[in-house]
Formats: structure tokens, sequence, C-alpha cells
């Protein structure tokens, strides 16, 4: 069920209790800003989630909001995970849901980072 991404950070969210270490993942990298594990239903031979670490559920939240050194701490980490998955000169795809329409489950905001294979013109 797609979540309102208007709604305060709620802390109880699956992420957050990943970024905790309350749930297991299979982690890829992580360093102060960011934390990158796989997804636990994945839609592609590749498909890993990049989260920041901070209380955000949007990009327009996050954007406007969160430090500059977490934002390119963020951003730098999504470029990281692709380089160290071996995915640059194959390519890979990059999608952010954000809230109803656009199907966003978890209320912490995350990349879903796709690649291993030819996605076709779209993935959704
Ligand atoms: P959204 O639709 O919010 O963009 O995507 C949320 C993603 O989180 C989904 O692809 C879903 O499979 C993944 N996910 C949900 N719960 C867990 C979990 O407990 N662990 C991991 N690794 N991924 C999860």
């Amino acid at each position: 069920m797609p979540i309102d991404a208007t709604l305060p950070y709620d802390d109880q969210n699956v992420f957050a209790k990943i970024l905790r270490g309350e749930i297991p993942s299979k982690k890829v990298y992580e360093d102060d800003f960011a934390l990158a594990f796989h997804d636990i239903a994945p839609q592609a031979p590749v498909h890993v989630l990049v989260i920041p670490k901070g209380p955000y559920v949007s990009w327009d939240d996050f954007s406007a909001h969160a430090p500059a050194d977490l934002i390119a701490g963020f951003v730098r980490a999504v470029g990281k995970v692709a380089r160290d998955l071996g995915l640059v000169e194959s390519g890979y795809r990059l999608l952010g849901n954000v809230g109803g329409h656009g199907g966003q489950e978890v209320p912490h905001l995350h990349v879903h980072l796709f690649g291993g294979a030819p996605l076709g013109p779209m993935l959704a």
C-alpha cells in the first residue's frame, strides 16, 4: 500500500530498523551518510536499495532540508555502489518512488539501483 509521503518521519519503518541493526540486511556498502543493501524481493539480477542516514521520506523534503554533506554523501554513495558492483560499463537504472502516485511503500527515502541485465525501456 503506497504511503503518504507528506506525513512526519516514522522511526519504526523497516528501513529505520535496518539502519539501527534491528532487522538484518544484506549490506553492500555503508559510510557516515548512507547504507546500501540488497532488496528483499529483487526485480532484476542486481537490485540494491541505497538510503540516506537521516529521517527523510521524500525527495522534496530531503533536497530542501537535509544538510549539504548528507545530500552529497548520499549521492556519492549511489555512484560508489554502482562502481563497486561493476555496473558502470554495462549500465544500470536508478528509480525513486515518492508517495501515493509514485508507489512508495517504505517511508524512508531510498533509491532503487537495478542492473545486471538489459532492463528494457522501463521497469515499474
Ligand atoms: P518502494 O515501493 O517503497 O520504492 O520500495 C520498497 C522496497 O523495499 C521494495 O522493493 C521491497 O521489496 C523492499 N523491502 C521491503 N521490506 C524490506 C526488508 O525488510 N528488507 C529489504 N532488504 N528490502 C525490503
